[in-house]
């Protein structure tokens, strides 16, 4: 079969690090990601900032930094709706935001207003050139499909593509999948995800699927980056099961193309900073090892009262059209920082009408508290510029390019079917 009429699957594994992938198929651990990789192209690509999940995932879903996609961070302030916006830091974050609220705001909210109306995502511009667009769990989901929950206390239908399953909440098909949420340390997330991912691969039912497995993530926080090995064990798994259910290894290249990647790294932290008690006269919202910081003064000076200390590498304002950074007591244009991608990302996290007049990106070592003072410490976390936050495994199986940025992940996706890519978007160097 000629590579462009494959399928499609991508495989997000949450929080996965270049590193810890590189390593466990070196060790021949991980039987199912090997034979990707031994039938693939592989490199390390580079995330979005700030690289916290939600700003991620919609940088996937959409081929754009939040200058475009509009979302800012796991917590933000809603100028619109004076508010605070929390998508999950911690539960403890969740409760101090309003459960409730929380929990609209990232079952419905996220896709439904906070999403760029500039922006396009991959199951809208598929699924309007006439394909069939499949999503498991990713909370960037946004599609022309309604779907109605399976829940009683949620109400509303959400939209996302034809094929839609989002943590037993939503599911367009009755797969028989278990509850997801009934053990996360023990991986029942992705127990449910490799579930209805079999329903559908065994039934052929997509064009393109979209496979998120989430508990690695999860896992990596709480016993440090490149430590848990149990939580990829079990990613190979389910990308194992999805395998099984084509019918065995030769039967799942031909059918399929592969696009593997992880949507943000993660570095070991253990030191917390709290930027509240830093501006207590602003609205900081602050997570994992990013923070922003509401403010009506004059950012540049607001920027000064971090000099010297040790939980801050980077502070980004705007001046007009200019992306300014404070590094080490002094003041430049984004374009001096060196890392990843670093002045694209930063200008584009600054350009988002969602993010507030300063952001800080965290020194290594050091998180943000939470709005409930949670953290990682002694774990792992991730949120800001460096190199070990920001870089993923890109792996490509059966595509003529290979993504060197999670945004051009979505510009690969419709290239492979042949659909015209969004004007921002920045199409992969052809292989
Ligand atoms: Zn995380």
């Amino acid at each position: 079969m000629p590579a462009t009429e494959r399928k499609l699957i991508l495989i997000v594994i949450d929080g996965l690090t270049p590193s810890m992938l590189e390593d466990t198929l070196e060790r021949g651990a991980a039987p199912s990601l090997r034979l990707l990789a031994e039938h693939g192209r592989y490199r390390r690509a580079i995330s979005t900032f700030p690289s916290l999940t939600p700003v991620c995932l919609s940088a996937l879903a959409t081929g754009a930094h939040p200058d475009v996609h509009e979302i800012p961070h796991l917590v933000w302030y809603h100028r619109g709706e004076r508010r605070l916006v929390e998508y999950g830091s911690s539960f403890g974050a969740v409760r101090a935001a309003g459960t409730r609220q929380s929990l609209i705001d990232t079952i419905y909210g996220l896709n439904s207003s906070h999403l760029g109306r500039g922006a396009v995502t991959v199951y809208e511009a598929l699924e309007d050139a006439g394909l069939t667009a499949a999503a498991i769990n990713i909370t960037c989901y946004r599609g022309r499909h309604a779907h109605r929950p399976t829940v009683p206390f949620l109400t509303r239908p959400a939209h996302g593509p034809s094929r839609f399953f989002f943590y037993n909440l939503f599911e367009s098909d009755v797969t028989g999948a278990p509850l997801s949420v009934r053990n996360r340390p023990r991986g029942t997330i992705d127990a449910y995800a490799a579930a209805v991912g079999r329903w559908l691969v065994t039934r052929d039912g997509f064009d393109f699927l979209v496979f998120y497995l989430s508990d690695y993530d999860y896992a990596s926080h709480a016993q440090g980056p490149d430590a848990a090995h149990a939580a990829l064990a079990r990613c190979d798994d389910a990308v194992g099961t999805l395998i099984e259910a084509a019918g065995g290894e030769d039967e799942f290249l031909e059918r399929y193309a592969v696009l593997l990647c992880s949507d943000h790294g993660q570095t070991p932290v253990q030191e917390v900073a709290r930027l509240q008690d830093v501006f207590p006269d602003a609205i900081v919202t602050a997570s994992n090892r990013a923070g922003m910081i509401y403010t009506a003064d004059d950012p540049a000076v607001l920027a000064r009262r971090l000099d010297g200390n040790p939980a801050v590498d980077v502070v980004l304002w705007r001046d007009g059209d200019r992306a300014l950074a404070r590094r080490g007591g002094a003041e430049g244009g984004v374009e001096q920082l060196d890392h990843p991608d670093g002045a694209a990302r930063a200008t584009a996290a600054l350009v988002n009408p969602n993010a507030g007049e300063l952001i800080v990106s965290a020194a290594p070592g050091w998180e943000f508290a939470d709005l409930a003072g949670r953290h990682h410490s002694g774990g792992g976390s991730h949120g800001s510029l460096t190199a070990g936050d920001s870089e993923v495994p890109m792996l490509a199986v059966g595509l003529d390019v290979l993504p060197a940025s999670i945004i051009e992940v979505m510009p690969a996706v419709l290239d492979h079917f042949g659909v015209p890519a969004p004007p921002y978007a920045r199409m992969p160097a052809k292989a």
